[in-house]
């Protein structure tokens, strides 16, 4: 089933307005006919179960089914990534989009290669942004993740500091029942806060300030994982514990 996006305000009472890029994708690409079945996402955690009935030439209206039940995870998680090298970091948005983040920061950390120009930073955040949407697409997302502004650890540290879980994934951290212990903090309705180091790992003074900051660090186990790994490992992890408790508080709901 094609899934769109759209602002509040097109959602009118049981009807919902499309517009701009995706009447023309209706139309010509998708070749919609009256009747078909769409999914429709507020962006802000809605999804609407519905059916087109009219296709102009500047909009297209659908009738409000049903509401859905959301995808999103029950907590909202952010993902702070040390900036990786190439474009790895496309991969590390999709799948992180795909797990459930809501927020992606791209972090410069001490160790981190890769220098951005300040004047190319705002089309490369752009496209992933772009990444973002197509992977909330593609996984049915009810709500676009936003991939925030480069941020240097320090002001990472700083916006992490009103979670109400965060952790550090280190691989010098020993103990998975202790990876265990930090994850099980995590509940429904909550922010959390999640870091994962470039290529080169954090730097002694990094983990000392990410501790200092009240940031846990954690263990992914035994074996190194590439950057690229470590934050779908994590937030893995994550999601098996929200979703587990995000369903028990369903289920007790539904008593
Ligand atoms: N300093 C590492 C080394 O010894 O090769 C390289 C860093 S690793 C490639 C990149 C990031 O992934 C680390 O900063 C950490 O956040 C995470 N990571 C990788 N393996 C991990 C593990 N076993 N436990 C916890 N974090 C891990």
């Amino acid at each position: 089933m094609h899934h769109f996006f759209v602002d509040l305000r097109q959602i009118e009472g049981q009807k919902v307005r499309i517009t701009g890029a995706d009447v023309n994708h209706i139309r010509n690409v998708l070749r919609m006919k009256l009747g078909e079945e769409i999914l429709i996402s507020d962006g802000k955690g809605r999804d609407l179960l519905c059916q087109v009935c009219q296709i102009g030439p500047i909009e297209v209206l659908a009738d409000v089914i049903r509401e859905e039940e959301s995808r999103e995870l029950p907590a909202s998680v952010t993902l702070y990534q040390g900036l990786p090298k190439s474009d790895k970091l496309e991969l590390i948005i999709q799948k992180a989009v795909e797990l459930g983040a809501a927020r992606i920061v791209p972090v410069v950390t001490k160790n981190v290669v890769v220098r951005l120009e300040p004047k190319k930073e705002e089309s490369r955040r752009r496209r992933w942004q772009a990444i973002a949407e197509s992977a909330a697409k593609q996984s049915k997302r009810s709500r676009i993740p936003e991939v925030s502004r480069v941020l240097r650890f320090a002001e990472a540290l700083k916006e992490a500091s009103d979670s109400d879980v965060a952790l550090f994934a280190y691989e010098h951290q020993k103990g998975m029942a202790e990876t265990k212990k930090e994850l099980a903090k995590a509940a429904p309705g909550q922010r959390i806060a999640l870091f994962i180091g470039p290529e080169g790992g954090f730097d002694d003074a990094e983990v000392r300030r990410a501790e200092e900051a009240g940031v846990r660090p954690v263990s992914l186990g035994k074996r190194i994982l590439r950057t690229e790994t470590a934050g779908s490992a994590l937030l893995s992890m994550l999601m098996l514990e929200l979703e587990i408790k995000g369903e028990e508080r369903q289920g007790a709901l539904k008593l």
